[in-house]
């Protein structure tokens, strides 16, 4: 029984193989969906939530009759194998050698894909959504209904979450614009600070942060709750904070990056 029925009604691919429904190119699998009508609202979240799964899904060229992952030799997929994959990914492009200390970060595997994906571009928002061909009726941003979403919208300049980084820039003295590409953004703190331990707890902090942008903008399309950034904050913070036992410092997680004790998760400072 498919775990969508009513997109499976609606499709004109039922009894299609997942290789025709899609096809490999230069940055990954890229889906091709095809429907008998437009998509309703509800369809239209139900799609995005579709989408959501199908990206942590890796897809293989297949043989007719079996899966082979071809990152490892034993063609058998691994966390490990996955991993060293996207290294070679990362560490293979010349414009992303600086990004390979995304993945030398101390926070959980699933944070650091996440990142990645923001970074290349490969989230299921309204305008990637689109691109993907999937219908919709709107396509603005639900935080704001302002502007059409996408990723240096939703994480970087929506009135709602531009405000986040405002503060965050607060912590250290810094101010300024933004750069739009999420990379640059991720490695604008390059240059704020001479001391590495210090730059990379700031990048630990733009995951965080991210993360939980993303979290509650799902909270908001799936579950029709409401996107406070206060809340975001304090969740972004509490985050940081558990990866922070990582690093078995718990005192440094956000005094490392200048914020201010005062500034800390209240549920950081009731576990600490
Ligand atoms: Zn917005």
């Amino acid at each position: 029984m498919p775990k969508y029925p009513r997109l499976y009604n609606i499709s004109n691919q039922q009894h299609q193989l997942i290789n025709s429904v899609g096809s490999q190119k230069d940055a990954g699998w890229e889906w091709s969906f095809s429907w008998r009508r437009s998509l309703f609202e509800n369809e239209i979240r139900m799609a995005a939530k579709f989408l959501e799964e199908l990206a942590q899904v890796k897809i293989q060229q297949k043989r007719p009759n079996s899966w082979v992952w071809k990152a490892d030799p034993s063609g058998n997929y691994s966390t490990k194998s996955e991993y060293r994959l996207l290294m070679e990914v990362t560490t293979g492009a010349e414009e992303d050698r600086n990004l390979v200390e995304l993945w030398n970060l101390k926070i959980p595997l699933k944070q650091t894909v996440f990142a990645w994906r923001l970074i290349k571009d490969q989230l299921p928002t309204w305008t990637n959504l689109r691109t993907r061909q999937v219908e919709l009726n709107d396509s603005r941003c639900l935080l704001c209904n302002s502007l059409d979403e996408d990723v240096t919208h939703l994480f970087f300049y929506c009135t709602k979450t531009l405000p986040l980084w405002w503060e965050s820039q607060s912590w250290i003295n810094s101010s300024g614009v933004f750069p739009h590409n999420p990379k640059y953004n991720f490695l604008q703190h390059e240059n704020w600070s001479a001391v590495g331990v210090r730059a990379r707890r700031w990048k630990c902090w733009w995951v965080a942060l991210t993360w939980t942008i993303w979290k509650h903008r799902n909270r908001v399309v799936f579950d029709n709750q409401s996107f406070y950034g206060s809340t975001v904050m304090d969740d972004a913070l509490f985050l940081l904070w558990s990866c922070s036992r990582l690093w078995r410092r718990v005192s440094l997680c956000t005094s490392a990056i200048g914020l201010p004790i005062s500034k800390q998760s209240s549920r950081s400072r009731e576990c600490s």
